[in-house]
């Protein structure tokens, strides 16, 4: 009887959870059946002889999965054998900063200080070490390597990461101790001349791309067609991985909307292995979940279904100046912002550079001619003669991927170790209070070593699509993306490191006050791994953000899929190896001591 008593105290305490948190239940009490609670375990990672696999179960593995098991390496790893081989290291500082050559190698990440490794093409280190790449990882090339990998990873209860390109500012495409899950080369892609959705919609040319494929690949592919997608501004990042299901802004998002709003259909693979469409009509709320609310933490996508449009033409205007003194350059950035709506409405997108008293700026316009290019470049310098500019067009382009060759297939070099923080910037601040938005510009920017980088990529038609889906609403309301960024050189002390992270925090806090003060936003691709409160900032409202965590539970019970500030990650420990003991778990635990002590002391 005894017993009986205890066990079923035992059902209720443990599987019936007390969940106070203000996370899962905003202000309310609430009790919650999580019996997945006790399916979680602290993952076993590589340094654990007691339950990583043994050799054999790795080779029966890579049997499995056709001889696709790989050892990624860190990217300046082949430099720092021994001091012979760094002094005869081949790896130039030119392929360094190459995105291409980092793509390229499973260990690499593009910003280099997320490898986390000692190791250096800079200066021999005889400690290089592999930091935070995984030993082993999984070069998939059918959907049946992701599935077996999946089933391996639940078998042996591993850390897994997915991995496309290692272009994630917050580092998380790569965990120490983990198993990789390298996408790059599931290349296919199709264009399908029409497409009809689940409910009915005929669209044509609508593309499926698989997980590896990157945007300039896309671009000159359906250039070929005169067709375009809506994609990043940079060839190298991936089409649909972490930046589609992040949201992904680009030249073309003010003319047709978020890159996130043009999905028409999944194909992933779940935490337990099994393949799923997902679109309007199955799986409707993963839908809704796998179109905002980032990469890495629903499931695998092997590829997305995306609309395409005829190409626009373009014309393009660039500009580059260092000021001759610091007060003309305050004018010029305030009539720069004051300018901000009038160069919007005519459609312009636009990409600028403040560092110092330097200002550069990129204008693109979708099927602008080029006397709305000779405007807006008298607009911009007709009261700045005195200063030395540099000017690059106006230029025509006939089609969108000319604008890639000519401009943005060459910009974008990575490699750096870099630290940045964002604000989404509303479009009414930026109407109503131009003097404000050029002021904290230029107070957030009086850094030596810094650069704040201004994205005009909102507003137009990501304001006014009617998609429903998961992406921060911010972006609805917004008109300019801000980031603030510092790098630091390979070999600079823990210490200094610190500090710039901790500076990168507090200037975030000037562009703050033109973003919605404690409400803003920031755009969880481009923003600080480091983010207080990044619930609601990555993602809007704790609203969302918990509709997003009770989807996430139903199809990942287990934290398969657990990133740094993605939708779960704070059930678990800050290195994400193992679950958090939640107070409500803590409080069922106290709970059953008590019992237990009484039970004993009667007896
Ligand atoms: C040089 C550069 C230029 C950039 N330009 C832009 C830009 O123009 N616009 C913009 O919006 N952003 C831009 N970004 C930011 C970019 O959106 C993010 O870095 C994004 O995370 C990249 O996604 P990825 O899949 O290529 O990278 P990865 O680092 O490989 O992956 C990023 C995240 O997505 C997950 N993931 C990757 N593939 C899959 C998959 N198939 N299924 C599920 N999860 C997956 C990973 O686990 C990780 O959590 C840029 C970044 C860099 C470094």
């Amino acid at each position: 009887m005894k017993f009986c008593i205890l066990s079923t105290i035992f059902l209720v305490v443990f599987c019936v959870e007390p969940t106070f948190s203000g996370i899962r239940t905003s202000d309310s009490f609430e009790i919650q059946y999580i019996p997945y609670i006790l399916a979680r375990r602290c993952r076993c990672l590589s340094d654990n002889a007691q339950c990583w696999p043994s050799s054999t179960l790795w080779q029966k593995f890579n049997e499995s999965i056709d001889g696709r098991l790989i050892s990624p390496k860190p990217s300046a790893a082949p430099c720092n054998l021994n001091p012979s081989s760094f002094n005869s290291c081949t790896i130039t500082p030119v392929q360094w900063h190459d995105p291409f050559w980092r793509d390229d190698q499973p260990g690499a990440m593009q910003c280099s200080n997320w490898e986390n490794s000692s190791c250096s093409i800079y200066y021999y280190s005889s400690t290089c070490n592999q930091g935070s790449v995984p030993i082993l990882g999984v070069k998939a090339t059918l959907p049946e390597h992701v599935q077996t990998t999946l089933e391996f990873v639940n078998t042996h209860n591993l850390r897994l990461v997915i991995k496309n390109t290692g272009h994630d500012f917050a580092g998380r495409s790569t965990a120490y101790g983990s198993l990789l899950l390298w996408l790059h080369h599931m290349k296919n892609k199709a264009l399908m001349s029409e497409f009809t959705t689940c409910d009915g919609e005929i669209v044509s040319n609508a593309i499926r791309l698989e997980a590896g494929v990157q945007w300039g690949e896309v671009f000159q592919w359906l250039g070929t067609y005169n067709l375009i997608a809506i994609g990043g501004a940079s060839g190298t990042v991936g089409s649909v991985g972490g930046f589609l299901q992040g949201g992904g802004h680009g030249p073309l998002t003010r003319w047709k909307g978020l890159a996130v709003d043009q999905v028409l259909e999944y194909d992933v693979v779940l935490a337990d292995g099994r393949r799923e469409t997902v679109n309007a009509c199955r799986n409707r709320d993963l839908f809704w979940a796998l179109r905002g609310g980032g990469g890495g933490t629903f499931g695998v996508v092997l590829s997305a279904v995306l609309r395409t449009y005829p190409s626009p033409s373009v014309v393009s205007y660039y500009l580059d100046f260092v000021a001759n003194s610091t007060s003309r350059y305050h004018e010029f950035i305030h009539h720069f912002v004051r300018l901000l709506p009038t160069i919007a409405d005519a459609g312009w997108t636009s990409y600028f550079y403040l560092s110092n008293t330097g200002f550069q700026g990129a204008f693109f316009l979708p099927n602008g001619n080029m006397n709305m290019a000779e405007i807006l470049k008298n607009q911009l310098t007709s009261n700045f003669q005195d200063f030395n500019i540099t000017h690059a067009g106006p230029h025509p382009f006939p089609s969108y991927v000319d604008v890639y060759n000519g401009i943005f297939s060459w910009s974008n070099p990575t490699g750096g170790n870099l630290h940045m923080s964002s604000r989404l910037i509303p479009e009414d601040i930026v109407r109503n209070r131009a003097n404000d938005v050029a002021q904290a510009f230029l107070q957030a920017n009086n850094y030596s070593s810094s650069t704040l980088i201004g994205h005009l990529v909102a507003g137009g038609e990501v304001s006014t699509s009617k998609q429903n889906n998961s992406v921060n609403p911010a972006w609805r309301t917004a008109l300019l993306h801000m980031i603030y960024t510092e790098s630091w050189s390979d070999g600079t002390s823990n210490e200094e490191q610190q500090k710039i992270v901790k500076r990168v925090a507090e200037r975030v806090k000037i562009l703050q006050t033109i973003a919605g003060g404690s409400q803003s936003a920031s755009y969880m691709n481009e923003a600080d791994p480091n983010e207080p409160e990044w619930q609601q900032k990555f993602y809007g409202t704790m609203e969302i953000y918990n509709r997003l965590k009770a989807i996430k539970d139903t199809v990942d019970p287990n934290g398969i899929f657990v990133c740094k500030n993605c939708v779960g990650s704070d059930d678990w420990s800050d290195d994400l190896n193992c679950p958090k003991i939640s107070s409500g778990t803590l409080l069922s635990v106290s709970i059953l001591n008590i019992l237990l002590l009484i039970f004993f002391f009667l007896n």
